[in-house]
């Protein structure tokens, strides 16, 4: 990755705001107007106390929720004024998204489930897709296990074949909510890894969610939420 590359501008949110129940009785404000900027270099963990918001900030920048208020720019683009089409078309074109619980296919083999995300943007995925894949889920480990169902491979495996799926699109921007939450620290470490390698072989800019300080650690940069607000955070330099 260039110098110029690792300094391109990936996210900017401006007094982003995140309102549940809006114009009920219950309507509750949870994010209070955030600022924040991450370039393709960065490698950040977002971290804080149960209910601080992090799942909804990053609903919010994987365009699968829409803020009450502020802007979210996604390279570059405004996306405050896109119909869903829009935010679909930008949001599969640019970002990767792991949850700690991998959300896999059960019906479809690993191979399968890593081309979901290249068949929902172009309908039937193409040689050099399959290609891809199939290259993507080696570089995991797991070679020789693309025509295997979920439910006959381990935890960890089925959640690198996650992983391997939120990058077949080469984002970005992967987000990562608690992607090992659900793992023993053996497998845990192997995806954090996995994690380090894109983020610095292909300039994909990484938001990860997590609640164990020694991943949290290993970050160059950590964001810290508490109640709604950014409290600190400490970019490198
Ligand atoms: P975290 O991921 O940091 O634990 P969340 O983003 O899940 O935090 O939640 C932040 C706050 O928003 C919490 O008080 C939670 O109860 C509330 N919240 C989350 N989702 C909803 C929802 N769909 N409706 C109403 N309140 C919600
Ligand atoms: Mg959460």
């Amino acid at each position: 990755m260039s110098e110029r590359d690792a300094g391109q501008e990936v996210l900017r949110l401006q007094g982003l705001r995140k309102s549940y129940n809006v114009g009920k009785p219950t309507e509750v404000e949870v994010l209070h107007g955030l600022d924040l900027r991450l370039q393709r270099r960065d490698f950040a963990a977002l971290v804080g106390a149960s209910g601080s918001g992090k799942s909804t900030l990053l609903n919010l920048i994987g365009l699968l929720d829409r803020p009450t208020g502020g802007e979210l720019f996604l390279l570059g683009q405004a996306t405050s004024g896109m119909d869903d089409g829009e935010r679909t078309a930008l949001r599969g074109g640019s970002i990767g998204f792991v949850f700690q619980f991998h959300h896999l296919i059960q019906a479809f083999t690993a191979l399968e489930n890593v081309l979901m995300p290249l068949m929902a943007a172009t309908g039937k995925p193409d040689g050099e897709q399959v290609a891809r894949a199939r290259a993507l889920l080696a570089e995991v480990g797991l070679a020789g296990l693309e025509e295997r169902k979920p439910d006959q491979l381990s935890g960890g495996q089925q959640q690198r074949v996650a992983v391997a799926r939120a990058l077949v699109s080469r984002p970005a921007l992967l987000l990562a909510d608690e992607p090992t939450g659900n793992l023993d620290s053996k497998s845990a470490a192997e995806v954090f890894q996995l994690f380090r390698r894109f983020n610095r072989e292909f300039g994909c800019a990484v938001l990860l969610v997590t609640h164990d300080p020694r991943l949290s650690a290993q970050c160059d940069r950590t964001i810290t939420l508490m109640d709604g607000r950014i409290e600190c955070d400490d970019a490198p330099g």
